[in-house]
């Protein structure tokens, strides 16, 4: 059975914001602080650094130290928001990343932003890239589905969601001080939330 091994998840969400960290920031640059790409960078080698100086007792275990690492570390506003995200997964997850436990996880996680920063559809923001993957893999779970094709059409509704972001006019964050100036741009936070999903992706075995 495939299963995703969070440690590797997160390892793999590292090298991908370390490859990507000029693109998130040019994006962040464009309707924000120009941070994005810095702080991902920080939050995840952090997290990768505390996962290596005391391996996991559990996945839960590696999930919530990645939160508590994302916290502590990163100053910006996605610091707290995929922090809350990690931290939310850890406390729904008893075993393993199976489908049903990461269609589970990821759904918790995703909550765990809205309470944290009340973002809606459409407001530009992390959401809307994270949203069409929680609803893939709850109808994949719910369907007795493979996970590797969930993975797969969650990483295609990723990119589709960060697209989605472009026309959009921000209504949470430091973007939406530009009003109308910040569409035209795709969301930064959408685009490392492509990355959090492809790197889920990649950490499948
Ligand atoms: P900051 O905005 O403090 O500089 P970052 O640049 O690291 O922090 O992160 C910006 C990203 O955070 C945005 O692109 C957006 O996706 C996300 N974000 C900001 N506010 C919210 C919110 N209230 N809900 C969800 N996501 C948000
Ligand atoms: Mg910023």
């Amino acid at each position: 059975m495939t299963v995703i091994d969070p440690t590797l998840w997160i390892r793999e969400f590292a090298t991908l914001i370390d490859e990507n960290v000029d693109q998130l920031t040019e994006l962040d640059a464009a309707i924000g602080d120009a941070d994005h790409g810095g702080n991902m960078r920080r939050g995840t080698a952090a997290a990768v650094a505390a996962l290596d100086a005391n391996p996991p007792t559990s996945a839960a275990d590696a999930l919530k130290r990645t939160g508590m690492a994302l916290i502590q570390t990163v100053g910006g506003a996605s610091g707290p928001l995929y922090g809350t995200f990690f931290l939310r997964c850890a406390a729904v997850t008893d075993a393993q990343l199976d489908i049903a436990g990461f269609a589970t996880a990821f759904r918790a996680g995703l909550e765990g932003i809205v309470a944290r920063g009340k973002a809606e559809p459409g407001d530009k923001t992390m959401y809307d890239a994270l949203a069409p993957v929680a609803d893939i893999l709850y109808e994949s779970a719910t369907a007795g589905g493979d996970l590797m094709w969930a993975l797969d059409a969650a990483v295609a509704a990723a990119t589709a969601g960060l697209d989605a972001t472009k026309p959009m006019q921000a209504r949470k964050g430091r973007a939406s001080y530009l009003g109308e100036r910040s569409v035209g741009h795709a969301d930064p936070g959408a685009a490392s939330a492509r990355l959090l999903v492809l790197a889920a992706q990649r950490a499948a075995r």
